[in-house]
């Protein structure tokens, strides 16, 4: 199998990305944001309790997030690999699905992250939220916070896949089908 994390600060092009090399690669894309927004529009209890903290810019409690994820994966038995996008978020999400895929005899094969400054997230955010209809994308305040989250919680995550040789960073600055490319380049090395 070929499981990939693509990581970065939230704008930083992951989900448009994920749904190219999904097809490129023939992956299944998961993207717990994504999980927790069809949820939210179900009206379900986990949606209701994610969007408590996703208004907030906070990150939803692992206990409800890890859970889901691995329902999820265990959906596609026959895949020939995943592309997570937005998870891990926190070092114990990535434990739990260090331990999840060693139970199926797979593990992480790379991580690999998107760089983009503060500000040019906080201005694809922005625009993003023009048409996005996402309300945690339309305040600055709030995206700021999402910032924030990622820089405390989250980027511990590249040092945990580095110690094992599996991080990478990307440059994140370009047109859509330049990162593509580099990321394209990137996973073929794997
Ligand atoms: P995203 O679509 O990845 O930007 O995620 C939107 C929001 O969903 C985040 O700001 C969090 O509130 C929540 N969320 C998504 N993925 C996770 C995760 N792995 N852990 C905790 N919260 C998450």
């Amino acid at each position: 199998m070929l499981n990939l994390i693509l990581f970065g600060p939230p704008g930083s092009g992951k989900g448009t990305q994920a749904k190219k090399l999904e097809e490129k690669f023939n992956l299944i894309h998961i993207s717990t944001g994504d999980l927790f927004r069809y949820e939210i529009g179900n009206g379900t209890p986990l949606g209701l309790k994610a969007k408590e903290y996703m208004d907030k810019g906070q990150l939803v409690p692992d206990e409800v997030t890890i859970g889901m994820l691995q329902n999820k994966v265990d959906k596609h038995p026959e895949a020939k690999g995943f592309i997570f996008d937005g998870f891990p978020r926190t070092v114990p999400q990535a434990e739990a699905l260090d331990a999840f895929l060693a139970e199926k005899d797979t593990a992480i094969a790379g991580l690999l992250m998107l760089d983009v400054d503060d500000d040019e997230v906080v201005a694809r955010i922005l625009n993003r939220g023009k048409d996005s209809g996402r309300s945690d994308d339309n305040d600055e305040a709030i995206i700021r916070n999402r910032i924030k989250v990622f820089n405390d919680q989250t980027a511990p995550i590249f040092d945990h896949y580095e110690k094992f040789g599996k991080s990478q960073k990307i440059n994140g600055i370009g047109t859509i089908d330049e990162i593509f490319d580099r990321l394209s380049d990137a996973i073929s090395d794997l």
